[in-house]
């Protein structure tokens, strides 16, 4: 008999009667048992029983059982399924790594004319939605219409769902305006295709006309909003919700977290992190993670250490987060102890490790650690490096000044140099004025990222340190000619949770007077100070003076002296700004540090500077 290769061998110790062995059925919690039960019932002649069987079905095909081959040979042994087992056979492959199953299957349904019901379609269509099968969604959708159902919002939630996720959001409309009774799930599918295409505004239109929203309307939109880097818009929509009465969860917070920590919104953070205790909200592993980010980003170590200090099963993301933050403080040192402190309590460090490894080495000059570092991901941890891992030794080398040694990296990298990794070498021509490399690689920028202003800024600047005007002005003109604007510079300060913007030259701020007034006071103390502007990193095709005014304007500027007007004596100062900070702005920050005695914290694009006294802790090397 062919069902003999279904019974396992293994008995039961003790033989349970039919009544038994069916609610042994229920309580099954692994294969190992679940096949003991289905040899007893073959005993007890239940083994063609509809309920058990279904439950057999129900059990194997559930995900993580690791039983759907099993679910398989049981069902074909059975001799007309119901539509429940064919629904049940069907779910289980389309979950599975084999959607195209769950499609033949389908198949076999139709032609043996098995009655469909509205469960039948959401699980093929969770299967279309895994093999992206656009045309046979479409079919199903013509299924949905011939057998009847298209007044099932069980089954056109779930088509609408699959026309989303292919990003084919007029067919999702189409249907959506269609529906007589839509309820909760038609409205947040229907955000969520808005969001996936990138129509956040008519997303956020969906949203509003929502009567009753519930938390995944809440999550969807505000996760959408940080996606579309709206950090802003995430923030103030998560006080929205709290107005509203909703109780957050997870999947929410930790956008609203990452929001916070894009902005540098320090305030805000703290203030979700003391909601999250005060509302008893289970902080899980990637809760705590986004929590260590938020506060490493937001210049606070010691909150992200705290966090760290009260995870209970501490992970390779938790500790990696930790040395992300030490590695752009500049704390290369402190990095390195927790990478090797992290090891010695057995955990293994992976790809995004060694990222940030790399970065606290480079951003700390630790030359010979990081290129010996670098060395032993492939030989001592069978880690493959990527094009992240090459730049950050790119950056590194050209940092400490060996050129050449960098441009040999990338020359025989065997993967294809990217923008990044030109970048850096570029960075470091600039530094430390080889003009002739740098000239050769800022036109390799350009030719690789046409639209990016910077790049024409980088080679024209290059030009003109080399005092080769002309070509300096080609390059710019060149630049004007293609449209290309360069991403205007932008510092923003916190004050009492607002977060107050500044761009270079602007005039729009409310407070504008006052702080203008505020740094002629500064610039007149900086002179006396023996401060000269230093413009060497600037286009040189400007009149002196001009050169001056706009340094002056650079927006960290506007949002260190309306910092000063709006904090105490002796508070810290934060600022972050969205670009590089540059070699004026930095010597001014050092000063302004000393002469006003206030700790000012910068984050740049890519790391912090602590002035304090005259000094940054990067060393004047960024
Ligand atoms: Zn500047
Ligand atoms: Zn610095």
């Amino acid at each position: 008999m062919a069902l003999v290769s279904l019974t396992p061998t293994i008995k039961l110790s003790w033989e349970p009667n039919a009544t038994q062995t069916l609610s042994l059925l229920n309580r099954c919690s692994n294969m190992e048992e679940l096949k003991q039960i289905h040899a007893q019932m073959f005993k007890l002649g239940l083994a063609n029983e509809t309920v058990p069987l279904s439950n057999i079905l129900t059990f194997c095909t559930s995900r993580n059982s690791g039983g759907l081959s099993y679910a398989q040979m049981v069902f074909d042994r059975v001799n007309t399924p119901d539509t429940f087992m064919w629904n049940t056979i069907i779910r289980g492959f389309a979950n599975s790594s084999e959607p195209e199953q769950a499609l033949l299957l389908y198949q076999q349904m139709l032609t043996h004319s098995v009655p469909h019901n509205s469960y039948t379609f959401p699980f093929l269509l969770k299967a279309c939605s895994n093999l992206s099968a656009l045309e046979v969604t479409q079919q199903i959708h013509a299924q949905i219409i011939k057998l009847g159902f298209s007044s099932e919002v069980f089954a056109i939630n779930s088509l609408l769902h699959a026309y989303a996720i292919f990003g084919s959001i007029e067919s999702a409309r189409l249907l959506f305006d269609r529906i007589p009774h839509r309820d909760i799930v038609s409205w947040n599918s229907m955000i969520d295709g808005y969001i996936k295409c990138g129509a956040i505004k008519t997303a956020h239109e969906i949203f509003n006309d929502m009567k009753a929203k519930n938390v995944v309307s809440w999550t969807t939109m505000i996760s959408g909003y940080v996606g579309a880097s709206m950090n802003k818009e995430a923030l103030n929509l998560f006080h929205e919700m709290q107005i509203a009465g909703v109780k957050p969860d997870n999947i929410a917070l930790v956008s609203t977290i990452s929001a916070c920590a894009h902005l540098g919104a320090l305030d805000q953070g703290r203030w979700i992190h003391k909601y999250i205790k005060k509302i008893g909200i289970q902080v899980d592993p990637i809760l705590s993670c986004a929590l260590i980010d938020m506060y490493v980003k937001c210049g606070d170590m010691e909150e992200a250490l705290e966090v760290f200090r009260r995870i209970e099963k501490k992970g390779v993301s938790a500790w990696t987060a930790i040395i992300f933050g030490f590695a752009i403080h500049g704390q290369g040192r402190e990095a390195l102890n927790w990478f090797s402190e992290m090891q010695k309590v057995g955990i293994k460090p992976n790809l995004i490790t060694f990222t940030a490894i790399l970065t606290a080495c480079s951003y700390a000059g630790l030359v010979d650690e990081g290129k010996s570092l670098f060395e032993s991901m492939e030989r001592k941890h069978n880690l493959k490096p990527t094009i992240e891992h090459y730049g950050c030794v790119v950056d590194l080398l050209g940092r400490a000044g060996l050129l050449m040694e960098a441009k040999k990296l990338i020359d025989t990298m065997p993967v294809r140099p990217n923008s990044v990794i030109w970048g850096a070498l570029l960075k470091a021509c600039r530094i430390h004025g080889n003009l002739n490399l740098g000239k050769q690689i800022g036109k390799i920028l350009i030719e690789n990222d046409p639209e990016h202003g910077g790049r024409y800024i980088h080679l024209a600047t290059i030009y003109a340190m080399a005092r080769e005007w002309d070509h300096a002005v080609e390059v710019r003109r060149q630049m004007i000619d293609k449209g290309i604007t360069k991403l205007p510079g932008c510092s923003s300060i916190s004050l009492s949770g607002i977060s107050h913007e500044f761009f270079a030259g602007d005039r729009s701020h409310p407070h504008i007077d006052e702080i203008n007034r505020m740094w002629d006071q500064i610039a007149k103390r900086l002179k006396q100070e023996g401060y000269k502007p230093s413009t060497r990193g600037l286009l040189l095709d400007l009149e002196d003076e001009e050169k001056e005014t706009a340094i002056q304007k650079h927006s960290e500027k506007l949002a260190i002296a309306f910092g000063l007007i709006k904090t105490q004596p002796g508070e810290t100062i934060r600022i972050i700004k969205n670009l590089r900070v540059c070699e004026d702005c930095h010597t001014v920050t050092k000063l302004i540090s000393k002469l006003y005695a206030r700790e000012i914290i910068m984050r740049d694009r890519t790391r912090f500077h602590l002035f304090s006294d005259g000094k940054c802790t990067c060393g004047d090397y960024w």
